[in-house]
C-alpha cells in the first residue's frame, strides 16, 4: 500500500493550495455563459504594451534556444531604472518565485516568519512548505500593525513579509513608519517588502503622498528585500516575470536557489520592452485612477463600505451573504474574488477594469443586490 501523505515532508502534508481567481474559460464552461469578464486577479485591463507584443514576435523565432540564464539585458535595464547595481537583482518566474527564494534561503524547519492578518495568501504557503512557522499578527484598520509585528519578533524570527500596498485590502504603510520599522529590526531578521503594485501605489492620482520608494533603503538596510513584478501594471501576468532588489550578498544567496533558466526568453524580451513604454504605463495608471474613483462613488451611493486602496483593486463589504453575491455575480458573467479565506468573509475584492468592465460589474452588482 502506498501512503504518500505520510511520506510527504511535514510542511507539505497540511498545505492547502493557493486559490487563484476563477479563469473566464472555466466559468464559461461550467455555467454555459459567454463573454464573461474577470475582475479577480488584478490584471491590467489594458493588457501589455504593444512594444512588448512586438518584442515577443521577434523573440518567437528564437525559442529553440535556451534563454539567457542570467537575464543580463533585463537586469541591466532594471538596474538603470532602479538605480541599483545589477548584482542586487534576482529575477523570478513571477515575483512569487522570488518570495519563495527568500523563504528557502533564510527559513529552516522551526524558524518563524511574521505576516499580517489579511496579508497575501502566498506567504504562509511558502513558509509552511519550508517547515517554518507563520506568526500571523492581527491587523489594525485592515492594514499591517507594525508595532504589534515588531513586538512579535523573537529569537527564531528569520523573516517578515510586508505587502505594501497589501493585497487584498489595498492598505499601505507610509514611508516614515515603514522605514522606522525596518531600522528597528535586528539585522538577522530579513524583511521582504512586496511591492507588486508599486506603480499604481506611487501614482499621485491615487493620492498616497507618503507612499515610499523602498528601493532607496536597500543600500542602508542589508536585511531588506524589495520585490516587484511585471504581472500587474505591465500586463504580463501570463508570462511570469518579477524581480527582487536586495543587498548583493542576499541576491547571491537567492540566485543560488534559482533554477537555471527560470525566466523564459519571451518573458525576458517582453519585460525589457515593456519598461520602455512610458505612454502605456501612464495610460494604464490613468484608467485605473479613474476606475477607482468611479467604483468608490458607486459603492458610496449604494451604502457599501469599502477599504480605500492604492492598488488596482478594492475590497468592498457586501455583507454576510458575500459568498452568495459572488456566486450570483458569476451567473451574470462577472468574476470577482471572494476573500473569506483571508478572514474577510463579508468582503469581495474587485479589480479595477476598463470603463466598460467597471460598468458591467456595477450593473451586475446592482441587479444581484436588488438595487437596479
Ligand atoms: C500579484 C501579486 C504578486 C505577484 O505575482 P506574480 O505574478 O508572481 O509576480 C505578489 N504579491 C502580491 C501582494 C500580489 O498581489
Amino acid at each position: 500500500m502506498s501512503d504518500f501523505l505520510s511520506w510527504a515532508v511535514p510542511g507539505v502534508r497540511a498545505l492547502r493550495p493557493y486559490q487563484p481567481g476563477k479563469p473566464m474559460e472555466e466559468l464559461e464552461r461550467e455555467y454555459g455563459i459567454r463573454e464573461s469578464i474577470k475582475l479577480a486577479s488584478n490584471e491590467n485591463p489594458n493588457g501589455p504594451s504593444p512594444r512588448a507584443l512586438h518584442a515577443l514576435q521577434t523573440e518567437l523565432g528564437r525559442i529553440g534556444l535556451y534563454p539567457d540564464g542570467n537575464g543580463f539585458r533585463l537586469k541591466a535595464k532594471l538596474a538603470e531604472r532602479c538605480a541599483v547595481p545589477a548584482a542586487a537583482l534576482t529575477l523570478g518566474n513571477g515575483s512569487s518565485e522570488v518570495l519563495e527564494f527568500a523563504v528557502r534561503a533564510f527559513v529552516s524547519v522551526g524558524d518563524e516568519v511574521i505576516v499580517a492578518q489579511h496579508a497575501f495568501a502566498i506567504y504562509p504557503i511558502l513558509v509552511q512548505a519550508a517547515g517554518g512557522r507563520c506568526i500571523e499578527v492581527p491587523a489594525r484598520d485592515w492594514g499591517h500593525d507594525l508595532v504589534a509585528m515588531r513586538a512579535a519578533v523573537g529569537e527564531r524570527t528569520r523573516l517578515i513579509f510586508i505587502a505594501n500596498p497589501n493585497n487584498p485590502t489595498g492598505t499601505w504603510l507610509p514611508a516614515a513608519e515603514l522605514e522606522a520599522f525596518i531600522a528597528s529590526l535586528p539585522q538577522r531578521v530579513m524583511v521582504v517588502v512586496d511591492e507588486a503594485y508599486f506603480e499604481y501605489a506611487s501614482d499621485p492620482a491615487l493620492g498616497a503622498a507618503e507612499y515610499p520608494n523602498s528601493l532607496e533603503w536597500v543600500a542602508r538596510y542589508p536585511n531588506l528585500i524589495v520585490t516587484r513584478t511585471f504581472s500587474k501594471v505591465y500586463g504580463l501576468a501570463g508570462l511570469r516575470v518579477g524581480y527582487a532588489v536586495s543587498h548583493p550578498e542576499v541576491a547571491d544567496l537567492m540566485n543560488r536557489i534559482r533554477p537555471p533558466f527560470n525566466v523564459n526568453s519571451l518573458a525576458l524580451a517582453a519585460a525589457e520592452a515593456a519598461l520602455d513604454d512610458e505612454a502605456h504605463l501612464r495610460a494604464s495608471l490613468a484608467m485605473n485612477a479613474e476606475g477607482m474613483q468611479y467604483l468608490g462613488e458607486i459603492f458610496s451611493s449604494l451604502g457599501l463600505p469599502y477599504i480605500p486602496s492604492i492598488g488596482n483593486f478594492v475590497a468592498v463589504e457586501v455583507g454576510d451573504e458575500a459568498a452568495a453575491v459572488y456566486d450570483a455575480l458569476l451567473h451574470e458573467g462577472v468574476i470577482v474574488r471572494p476573500v473569506a479565506n483571508y478572514g474577510m468573509a463579508h468582503h469581495l475584492r474587485v479589480t479595477v477594469g476598463s470603463p466598460a468592465e467597471n460598468q458591467r460589474f456595477v450593473a451586475a452588482l446592482k441587479k444581484v443586490l436588488g438595487r437596479a
